[in-house]
């Protein structure tokens, strides 16, 4: 039994360093080196972060990744043991409700993600432990799971809450997870590459952009939501400049690529 664990930690912290490696490595390659001067008009923030931020947001995400093998092992214990509803017979519940779950899983973690956050920017939580993440005002994709090894543990207890709380089938956990994986990346990649208009037209304002967690990281007490820019329009907390700076961003791209007014 405990040879299996362990082979499992293994197998977990793995491919959690691949996943990071890959889902951060890949954008940071393209847009930070190898298109940096062509891609650099898609920049948030024109400038680039100094070299010891990145090696402390990689030196973070991998003590976050460590602490996610940890849970994700013991969800696995409780799992072989019978305590979770994670079900592996795919037909034990219908394709429609695979679907449903990993839209559940989503939305409900949104929901987790804006409160905790929230909770994080306490006065009395925030020096202490989400400080962490916001020594990145110019943040990367390394940045994405840089956080004290505290936020780490309450971002990943969503996990063992959902599989306790609904019946989930691994395909939705991995859905769900390459999901949070590219979102979280994008939101830390620096650059924006929507175009202008995506945060006020009506289909697409719901989602939220890169421009939208960069400006967390620029602004702090702001801007505080995951993917849906939902709990942030309720809640009043979207930064009152959040649609000017989206689209003045969008623009200064556009005038770049006039050379007349460049
Ligand atoms: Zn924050
Ligand atoms: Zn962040």
């Amino acid at each position: 039994m405990w040879s299996e664990i362990f082979e499992r930690f293994l197998q977990h912290f793995g491919w959690d360093l691949v996943r990071y490696f890959l889902f951060a490595g890949i954008p940071y390659t393209i847009f930070y080196v190898l298109l940096k001067s062509q891609l650099f008009r898609f920049k948030i923030q024109q400038k680039f972060p100094e070299f010891y931020h990145m090696r402390r947001e990689i030196l973070f995400s991998l003590s976050s990744m460590l602490i996610f093998t940890f849970v994700g092992t013991s969800v696995f214990i409780f799992q072989k043991n019978g305590y979770t509803q994670i079900y592996t017979d795919i037909h034990q519940h219908s394709i429609a409700y695979l679907i449903f779950s990993v839209f559940a899983f989503i939305f409900i973690h949104d929901a987790y993600f804006y409160w905790s956050h929230r909770f994080m920017h306490h006065k009395k939580v925030y020096p202490y432990v989400h400080l962490i993440h916001h020594k990145s005002t110019n943040p990367t994709p390394w940045a994405a799971f840089a956080f004290h090894p505290l936020e780490a543990v309450g971002q990943v207890l969503i996990l063992p809450i959902m599989v306790f709380a609904m019946p989930l089938h691994p395909l939705a956990i991995f859905i769900w997870g390459i999901y949070q994986l590219a979102l979280n990346i994008g939101g830390h990649l620096g650059f924006e590459i929507f175009r202008k208009g995506f945060t006020t037209r009506f289909y697409s304002k719901w989602h939220n952009t890169s421009t939208h967690h960069n400006m967390h990281h620029k602004y702090v007490n702001c801007n505080y939501g995951l993917y849906f820019n939902i709990w942030d329009r309720m809640m009043g907390t979207n930064h009152k400049n959040y649609h000017e700076e989206f689209d003045a961003i969008c623009d200064r791209r556009v005038k770049v690529l006039e050379p007349e007014q460049a």
